[in-house]
């Protein structure tokens, strides 16, 4: 989201296009504008019946240079550059950095990374105190607040910093419905945040952004810990040496994918529609084959928030998305159950078969009775051709479900019978047009209905 969404005409043709989830990027703009944009998103979930998600993202421990004289400087090869934890306006000679551990932290010989690694610096000396001397490898335009990237150096800051916890209040108090962590290092860092989202008891939950060598290091534990994941391509490209990252991103997507967590590509799958109207050949390949990687969402940022075409841009997507999806490579992805002892084997277990049911008899629709949505996620993470809808009483739940790979949510209350439930489910989905007479649905449920226990049954309706 950004200035270039903000109006709703626009932002209510971009979700009729397509958009599922809308992105608050906490490293910019002030709390009123984010609160207008939910506002606008609330309104247009109210008229178009759509449970578009938000996603607010905290900016984590981004670490910049301060203003520069006159905006820029010119930095070449071989010149000495000091960055000093005391402000001041940058200069030929020194520049402010926001990190005041920087000097602790450092060693020399580690690498400096200067607006997404177009300035390459080594360091050369540390006082360890308030000043660290860098020999400039790769020069340029140094301009004023870029970010800076230390690939090799163990940083002490929090996860969280003073402005994110402030962001968090505000989009907790606004009841967002995912929030997005950056520069990850470990699971630990996640477990922190969702210590502090249940201590204010919210719901919401949380995308580990991994975008950090150590996230990669602790990445079984990451994807065990939170409920999504984002591939930050952007800073993890910086962070890592970018030939890495198309490996990684398939490695990372069918990992989420096995753990039924839902997963996002993102940064410049569209980059050249900031300006353009049509795509290069290159990112129509990139966008289809995050999809055939996996992913459960391909996101867009400088494209929709500042660029001028935001609506054709989701167009553009869109299309690409539902040309990919007639490949029936993406299709079938079977996670069996492994221990009998995990708490989540009989559920696990019932989803698994489903899925091979639904695949058997060409069913159209599977359909969950769920309160958590996890066994939502888990028909979606195997990729099922036939659609999940998620039958839930936790309203809450309904925009969550927006991030995971061809989920429908449809609020349901009643505690009759599970009989009772299963008839409303063939009534509802056949008024809503997704199944006609003779078409298989493949039920799960938890039985007896009113317990809410976990998943243990499976029933194949044949519409009437
Ligand atoms: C990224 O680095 O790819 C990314 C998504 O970061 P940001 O939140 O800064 O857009």
């Amino acid at each position: 989201m950004g200035p270039a969404c903000q109006d709703k005409a626009v932002l209510k043709a971009m979700i009729l296009q397509g958009v599922d989830v809308c992105r608050l990027n906490l490293s910019h703009g002030a709390h009123t504008e984010h609160l207008a944009c939910i506002k606008l998103i609330e309104e247009i979930r109210k008229e178009t019946g759509l449970p578009i998600g938000i996603l607010a993202d905290l900016q984590g421990p981004k670490l910049r240079i301060g203003n520069i004289e006159n905006g820029a400087i010119e930095i070449k090869k071989d010149d000495i550059l000091t960055f000093t934890t005391k402000e001041q306006i940058g200069n030929a000679e020194k520049v402010y950095m926001t990190y005041q551990a920087f000097p602790k932290d450092v060693k020399v010989g580690e690498k400096v990374l200067v607006d997404d690694g177009k300035l390459v610096l080594e360091v050369i000396a540390t006082d360890k105190v308030c000043e660290v001397q860098t020999k400039v490898l790769h020069g340029g335009l140094l301009k004023s607040k870029k970010g800076v990237n230390l690939p090799n150096t163990k940083i002490s800051l929090n996860c969280l910093t003073e402005k994110d916890l402030i962001d968090l209040t505000f989009a907790l108090e606004n009841k967002v419905d995912w929030v997005g962590l950056s520069f990850v290092r470990s699971a630990r860092d996640i477990i922190e945040l969702k210590h502090i989202i249940s201590e204010s008891r919210s719901t919401a939950r949380v995308v580990a952004k991994i975008e950090k060598p150590e996230a990669i290091e602790d990445i079984d534990f990451i994807i065990r810990e939170t409920d999504a994941v984002m591939v930050a391509r952007g800073d993890l490209g910086v962070e890592i040496p970018m030939e890495k990252v198309p490996r990684l991103q398939k490695i990372i997507v069918e990992k989420c994918r096995q753990n039924a967590k839902p997963v996002i590509i993102a940064t410049q799958m569209m980059e050249s529609m900031i300006e353009n109207i049509s795509p290069t050949r290159a990112e129509v390949n990139d966008v289809a084959n995050a999809v055939l990687d996996g992913a459960d969402a391909v996101m867009l940022s400088g494209e929709t928030s500042v660029g001028a075409h935001p609506i054709k841009v989701i167009e553009s997507m869109a299309k690409i998305i539902q040309e990919v999806e007639s490949d029936p490579k993406i299709y079938h992805h079977e996670t069996a159950p492994v221990y009998v002892t995990d708490e989540r084997f009989m559920s696990d277990s019932i989803c698994f078969s489903a899925v091979r049911i639904a695949q058997r008899t060409e069913a159209k629709c599977m359909s969950t009775m769920t309160f958590s949505g996890y066994s939502a996620l888990k028909l979606s993470s195997q990729r099922p051709k036939a659609l999940v809808f998620a039958f839930t009483s936790n309203a809450e739940l309904l925009t969550k479900l927006s991030l995971a790979w061809g989920v429908y949510g449809f609020f349901y209350d009643k505690m009759v019978s599970t009989d009772h439930t299963l008839e409303d489910v063939q009534y509802l989905l056949k008024k809503n047009g997704f199944v006609k007479q003779g078409d298989f649905i493949v039920n799960t449920a938890s039985m007896p209905i009113a317990t809410k226990g976990k998943t243990n049954m499976i029933k194949l309706t044949q519409v009437s």
